[in-house]
């Protein structure tokens, strides 16, 4: 077990090991060469960027290279050996286009369910996640989510449940499976004064000698040989903008990174290897709303999570590391400009002035939409997304805004009527990033992976081939 002191020149050594990247070293992850029992994976370290389309993880590419002089850490492993990628098909039974139940419920057991359903056939019929694959197999478990940690995405690696929204369910079923670490948020499945049955999950994971946690400093300070439940939100983790943004947020709340270190010190110490599922699950959340701010600032906090768990991987051979999304999501994209007026017929500026706006981003659209109602006047507007985007909207926009707001129609495509949707409309004008729609997509997604059972990914994958890809890796299970 570590101690704190311990802890503290662990943490150091990862961000050495951090700056050594920023100045545009990526960690090398070792391709599985011939052991003994070739392709055998002790630990298995599952990364998803929910609702990642491709046009997100490029505008996080294209923003690292410009203001940081570096790339991502994903598509940094592109160009390293033994890296394995894949183009991954979504659709579920019942859609072209999938939910993340469904996605992570694919991957989780092997077999394309219904959208809402986790780990239950159309039939109704249960299906064993991997996580009882796992737990079988004597090795720890975790999950870590900047969601609730009940939502879909981790518990489609761990739950059986016909509805996503059986959160308080799920809960439970964490306990009764014994999953190591827990960390995310979602307080509210597991709070007496929150829970609509009262149930006092909070005592009943201390009973079990869960380390219940509620804060970063709890997070930093906890015992590497109990299990963890560290719930840092009554609902999701804050968007990562606006952490930043709130000097007691930041201080409260870990970031998905500081979260995945935690979690891999803690599994670490296990004896006989792990499983964990990390996932950054707002950039659907931003995906959604069209939220340029809350969208990259997402991808950027997934992408050090990644850079955490190259950190862990670097050197060894023996952790099969899959980094991934479940889906695509309102395919945001940088379009070319030129010509491109507002009504004053002032010039928005050409395309990289347009996307370098990003850099000013304060905080999410999310944030302003708090801050306005179906009275906010034009000036109200301006002066709210000025305060989160330093840019200040015409007279007409904000009128655009203010009308949206009244629920008064505007715009061809329907879904483009609410108010949230419109100021990422208007604001596509100033940085150049357009929206296709505000939902999920049937787009095929980047997979990549590399260690012992990665030599299975390749070409064009189901998302439910994942389950066998982890399964054979981890010797568990059987094959579906
Ligand atoms: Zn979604």
């Amino acid at each position: 077990m570590l101690n704190r002191r311990d802890f503290l020149r662990t943490g150091l050594a990862g961000s050495l090991l951090l700056s050594t990247r920023l100045r545009g070293a990526p960690a090398t992850p070792r391709p599985a060469h011939g052991a003994s029992d070739p392709g055998q994976a002790r630990n298995l370290i599952f990364l998803v960027s929910d609702g990642m389309s491709l046009g997100t993880l490029t505008l996080a590419e294209r923003h690292l290279q410009r203001w940081h002089g570096r790339g991502s850490h994903w598509l940094g492993l592109y160009a390293q050996p033994g890296v394995r990628r894949a183009l991954m098909d979504t659709s579920s039974a019942s859609s072209l286009v999938t939910d993340s139940a469904a996605a992570s419920s694919a991957w989780g057991c092997g077999h394309k369910v219904r959208n809402g359903a986790i780990n239950h056939a159309a039939d109704g019929r249960p299906l064993t996640p991997l996580f009882h694959h796992v737990r079988e197999s004597g090795r720890a478990t975790g999950l870590v989510t900047t969601a609730t940690i009940t939502h879909a995405t981790p518990a489609g690696f761990a739950a059986q449940v016909k509805s996503r929204t059986e959160e308080p369910l799920i809960a439970r079923q964490y306990l009764d499976l014994g999953i190591n670490v827990l960390l995310g948020g979602g307080r509210k499945f597991f709070d007496p004064a929150l829970r609509a049955d009262g149930a006092d999950l909070l005592a009943d994971y201390t009973r079990a000698g869960y380390q219940v946690m509620t804060d970063q400093a709890a997070l930093e300070a906890a015992p590497a040989d109990r299990p963890w439940l560290g719930l840092f939100a009554d609902g999701y983790i804050p968007y990562e903008l606006d952490r930043r943004a709130d000097a007691a947020l930041r201080d409260r709340v870990p970031d998905l990174a500081t979260m995945t270190r935690a979690a891999l010190r803690a599994l670490s110490t296990h004896p006989t290897g792990f499983a964990v599922q990390i996932e950054g699950a707002r950039v659907d959340h931003a995906a959604h709303a069209n939220d340029i701010g809350g969208l990259l600032h997402e991808q950027l906090a997934f992408d050090e999570a990644v850079g955490a768990a190259l950190e862990f991987a670097a050197g060894r051979d023996d952790t099969l590391v899959i980094v991934t999304t479940d889906h695509g999501n309102s395919n945001p994209g940088l379009n070319g400009t030129g010509g491109n007026f507002n009504t004053l017929g002032e010039s928005y500026g050409d395309t990289a002035a347009c996307f370098d706006r990003l850099a000013d981003l304060r905080q999410t659209n999310t944030w302003v939409m708090a801050g306005l109602n179906t009275d906010s006047t034009v000036p109200q507007i301006r002066d709210r997304v000025h305060a989160a985007t330093t840019i200040a909207l015409t007279a007409d926009e904000c009128d655009l805004l203010r009308r949206a707001l009244r629920s008064e129609p505007h715009a061809a495509y329907r879904v483009r009527n609410s108010a949230q949707i419109t100021l990422g409309q208007i604001l596509a004008n100033y940085t150049s990033v357009g929206w296709a729609g505000t939902a999920h997509t049937t787009d095929l997604v980047e997979l990549a992976a590399f260690g012992p059972g990665s030599e299975a990914v390749g070409g064009l994958m189901q998302n439910n081939d994942l389950f066998g890809v982890m399964t054979r890796a981890l010797g568990v299970g059987v094959a579906v």
